[in-house]
């Protein structure tokens, strides 16, 4: 079942996507060859809680952790570890923050030193295919037109695999609700887009084979050959002529012009994602 959100309730859930956009800022900033995940974690679970927050993630579904830390061909759900990052590794970094009784939802993936241009062309059609997703986000557009630009983009227009296994979801009171948001489908198709609909779209796009398998540890799920994989995410309400992107890039954007260690993505349908 959809709960649609009044204005109010969509405000709550921005004020928690803003906190998770923050967090992943202050990520942005510490991200370097030979630092760790649970370093990283740590850091942003206390700054989630100073700013009157809590992890959206830990605890649940027993997760144990603040972030989601997924690395090269780890696609998502990935559990910080002890271990470095190396030069060249790509971060997809997760947050969930929950405040106010709302959960908000954000993921960005970091290239770390030297990335290779091979590489660093999927974070950018993976960033691209997000925001092709987040401008049929408006009232009278179907699901599937979301689903349609990404994979459209993504898979059909450069030939990267989109990931089946996992998708988007409704946000709110819960962090994952009706209804799903896959990043495959066809136009015209699914649930018709009203306002107070409040999604995360999160494509999970990989440079080989579209297919997964699940880590042993039980919780990363790492793509079937080895191959590396993009997430980038944000948290939409559904508007009336144009979407309105709760979560924001922003911080990120900002601490990586900062960090000689992180190499800007820029999408190029940044731009026109801002003017939406
Ligand atoms: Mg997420
Ligand atoms: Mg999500």
């Amino acid at each position: 079942m959809i709960y649609y959100k009044t204005a109010e309730e969509i405000e709550l859930i921005r004020q928690s996507s803003q906190l998770v956009g923050k967090t992943l800022g202050v990520v942005a900033s510490m991200l370097k060859p030979g630092i760790t995940g649970e370093e990283i974690d740590k850091v942003a679970e206390e700054f989630i809680r100073d700013n009157g927050g809590i992890p959206g993630f830990k605890g649940l579904y027993d997760f144990p952790s603040t972030l989601c830390i997924s690395k090269n061909s780890c696609v998502v759900h990935g559990i910080p570890e002890k271990k470095e990052f190396a030069d060249g590794d790509i971060v997809s970094v997760d947050c969930g923050v929950f405040m106010n009784g709302f959960y908000g939802d954000c993921a960005y993936t970091f290239p770390i030193g030297d990335v290779s241009e091979d590489v660093m062309n999927l974070l950018r059609i993976t960033e691209d295919s997000l925001y092709l997703g987040i401008e049929q986000a408006r009232v009278g557009k179907r699901l599937g037109d979301i689903s349609s630009a990404i994979q459209t983009y993504a898979e059909k227009q450069n030939k990267y695999g989109i990931v089946r296994k996992l998708v988007g979801h409704g946000v709110g009171r819960e962090l994952h609700e009706d209804p799903e948001v896959p990043n495959f489908g066809k136009r015209g198709r699914g649930v018709k887009l009203k306002e107070g609909l409040v999604i995360a779209i999160e494509p999970m796009v990989n440079m080989g084979t579209k297919d997964v398998k699940q880590s042993q540890d039980g919780w990363g799920i790492l793509t079937a050959d080895g191959k590396a994989s993009a997430h980038y995410e944000h948290t939409v309400a559904v508007g009336k002529g144009q979407a309105d992107i709760l979560s924001t890039h922003e911080y990120v954007v900002e601490a990586i012009k900062n960090n000689v260690n992180i190499k800007e993505v820029s999408s190029k349908y940044q731009i026109f994602a801002n003017q939406i």
